[in-house]
């Protein structure tokens, strides 16, 4: 079980352990933070736990109470934003990125039926990265085959961009945390690191 961590603007930063949140709860440095945007210290939440009969996130149990393990916190002394942080080129940022949209025709598809296109073919030279690479659908991306968009009478409806840098959360596929649908209103966009696949 994983826990949102947010700086004291209440801006996510990272995710953590529940072990970790609740050491930084019960350190006083962190406090709970409900879907009402109310704010627990550790005693407060200790309080409050007595009282909750079902939590999603469960509970601990110790010898002397039970404490449910909070969905968000929010560090009381870190208001800092992190660094802007480039966002990994993987497959499924880049879907995301392009709204898993063709950039040819425009049109939505599942990431089944959507491919990688080098924009400037790579026999000629394109680069695999945010520069190059575009999302295309299986017929686009046949139609277009090795050639330059104008060379097959086609365009790029949706164009090359790269993602902005922001100061957005990456989260690490290393160790894939599925997003609680509680944090969703914390996080505009989580991206994943993770390697490439390429198409070959
Ligand atoms: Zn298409």
């Amino acid at each position: 079980m994983h826990v949102l961590v947010l700086n004291r603007n209440f801006y996510a930063i990272q995710v953590a352990t529940w072990e970790r949140a609740l050491t930084l709860l019960y350190l006083d440095r962190a406090s709970v933070v409900d879907d009402q945007y109310q704010t627990y210290n550790f005693s407060d939440w200790l309080e409050l736990s007595r009282t909750i009969k079902e939590h999603p996130g469960g509970f601990i149990h110790t010898p002397y109470f039970r404490l449910a393990i909070p969905d968000v916190i929010a560090l009381k002394f870190f208001d800092e934003v992190p660094p802007a942080q480039e966002v990994p080129f993987t497959r499924r940022n880049i879907y995301q990125h392009y709204g898993y949209r063709c950039c040819y025709c425009g049109r939505r598809f599942p990431t089944s039926e959507l491919n990688l296109d080098h924009v400037i073919p790579r026999s000629r030279g394109g680069a695999t990265d945010w520069s190059n690479i575009v999302t295309a659908c299986i017929p686009c991306n046949l139609k277009k085959a090795n050639r330059l968009p104008a060379e097959s009478g086609m365009r790029l409806i949706i164009p090359l961009t790269k993602p902005k840098a922001g100061p957005g959360l990456v989260l690490a596929a290393r160790s894939p945390v599925p997003i609680r649908s509680s944090w969703q209103r914390f996080i505009d966009k989580a991206y994943w690191d993770s390697q490439l696949e390429t198409d070959g």
